[in-house]
């Protein structure tokens, strides 16, 4: 691993926290109850800034704009067109603070600066102008009913909409959040994770620049069990959009059941088996699986975290998946070169550990890392694990972190069999140079995304959610727009038809 050295002294980024309260309806403003909370930085568990603490007072608030602006504002009035302009505005204001952005989301999630600035801000961008590009196509249909009727179909924007955001990719799961929403004409109370408030507030700076009206997009601050389950109870929001953990899913599941059953799209936890066959460009599947596992420090909903690897090839791979775990630089996520920087917090720290003691002790063997690295923070060491089998914890549950677990199969109806056999169904790579067993493999697995011979394509176009407990609905793409409109027939009889 990289040295210790950069960890002492963490480089200081070059941006400043401007702005920490609550923006509710095109203004930022304390929280009611005047309280606050610190946000994190993961390299050091020091304080960053101290954030307005949004609460039940300040939800209603924010979902009394949101109401407003949609009952009686422009927005959902406004020509498609002129909503599709906003949104570019705002596409564009965001690539021309790339950078600055870039920087709060490494400081607040301890994402590599590359990462963030590279490939995270500009998917922003690319999603928000692929919305933005959908809202003067979206319409009903006319329907060829019985009888002297014309019938036709208005898609409308469902109202307000209540989301929920985790801490892993902060504005990445924002924009997927918002892009489509907003393209269907909706308003947003859009409540983000504690630990990471930075992103999408340094964005509701630019909104007004982008000529969004006041109130159509409110950003709230703030807990789960308060901000986040007030925003689930209102009986003034229509709809409910989530990623997060399986458990906190079926909690808000429950609580849009006990207050006016608004829709919910989830996007929860996974297992993801990755799939390495005997014909597998080895190489390749090496490197895909280790990126897999380890990118975004392993906190990846999607996270190939089964690599199941066919019995003829399994000592190859694993000396090749050990020896590029030992590769990876670890350390200052603002340091050039650095693959892998702190896990979010000391949960989740103590989460991994956790998982990694359990590996050891159910039989796994540990072929390197399993340990904190350095002494501040919470960096741990890219963890690979090999015979790892299928009823051990570590293969069970969504650890989260670091930890690669090596599984052996022999054949593909064994793997299909004991990939099938998670509670989750996010997603899968299959890895074979045989487009049969591929095309066998991807129809096979009840999951909501294959990736043959890569993993963890991600594009704005491409559908993305889950089977089973992995979720409910698809982000993304032209799926992602149905979670955000109603359906109206409209009857008319025809005089002379
Ligand atoms: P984690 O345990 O990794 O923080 P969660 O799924 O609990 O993952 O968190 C994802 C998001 O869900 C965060 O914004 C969090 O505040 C929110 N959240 C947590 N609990 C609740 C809840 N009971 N109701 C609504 N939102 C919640």
């Amino acid at each position: 691993y990289s040295t210790a050295v950069a960890l002492e002294e963490p480089i200081k980024p070059t941006v400043n926290v401007d702005h920490t309260k609550l923006f509710i309806n095109g203004q930022f403003v304390d929280s009611a109850s005047g309280k606050t909370f610190p946000t994190l930085d993961p390299r050091t568990g020091e304080v960053i800034a101290h954030i307005a603490e949004g609460d039940a007072e300040d939800i209603n608030r924010a979902v009394a704009a949101a109401r407003k602006a949609f009952d009686e504002g422009p927005w959902p009035r406004m020509t498609a067109y002129e909503r599709s302009k906003i949104l570019l505005r705002l596409a564009d204001l965001i690539e021309k603070h790339n950078d600055q952005i870039a920087m709060l989301e490494t400081w607040d999630t301890g994402k590599p600066y590359a990462q963030a600035a590279k490939i995270e801000v500009p998917m922003v961008v690319r999603l928000l102008r692929y919305y933005a590009g959908w809202a003067d196509k979206i319409h009903g249909m006319t329907i060829p009913a019985d009888g002297p009727y014309h019938v036709q179909t208005l898609h409308e924007p469902i109202g307000v909409a209540g989301q929920i955001i985790p801490w892993n990719f902060p504005l990445l799961i924002f924009s997927w959040k918002i892009g489509p929403a907003l393209a269907c004409g909706n308003t947003i109370v859009l409540k983000t994770a504690e630990q990471t408030p930075l992103s999408a507030l340094y964005v509701a700076n630019l909104l007004q620049e982008a000529g969004l009206p006041e109130g159509v997009l409110n950003i709230i601050s703030g807990f789960g069990a308060t901000a986040g389950a007030s925003l689930c109870s209102h009986m003034d929001v229509d709809k409910l959009a989530f990623t997060g953990s399986t458990e906190t899913g079926k909690t808000i599941l429950e609580l849009s059941a006990k207050s006016n059953l608004k829709p919910v799209t989830l996007e929860l936890g996974g297992k993801s088996p990755f799939i390495v066959c005997e014909d597998a460009d080895i190489d390749t599947a090496v490197e895909q699986a280790h990126l897999a596992l380890f990118f975004n420090q392993g906190q990846c909903c999607c996270a190939g975290s089964r690599t199941y690897v066919h019995e003829k090839i399994y000592d190859e791979f694993l000396e090749k998946a050990k020896a590029r775990s030992l590769k990876r630089v670890v350390g200052d996520p603002f340091k050039s070169g650095t693959e892998q920087g702190p896990q979010i917090d000391s949960k989740q720290f103590d989460k991994i550990m956790k998982y990694i003691r359990s590996g050891v002790d159910s039989g796994a063997t540990l072929e390197t890392g399993g340990e904190q690295f350095g002494k501040k923070g919470y960096y741990i060491k890219p963890t690979v694990f090999s015979n790892v089998k299928d009823d051990m914890l570590i293969a069970q549950d969504e650890i989260f972190g670091p930890v690669q677990s090596i599984l052996k199969f022999k054949d593909l109806d064994e793997v299909v069999r004991r990939a099938n056999s998670s509670r989750y169904g996010l997603a899968a790579g299959v890895f074979s140079q045989n487009i049969d067993t591929a095309n066998t493999l991807a129809r096979a697995l009840r999951v909501g995304t294959v990736w043959i011979n890569c993993f963890d394509r991600f594009d704005a176009t491409i559908p993305f959610g889950g089977y089973k407990m992995s979720g409910q609905g698809r982000e993304k793409g032209e799926y992602g727009l149905r979670n955000y409109l109603q359906v109206k027939a409209v009857v008319t009889p025809l005089k002379n038809p």
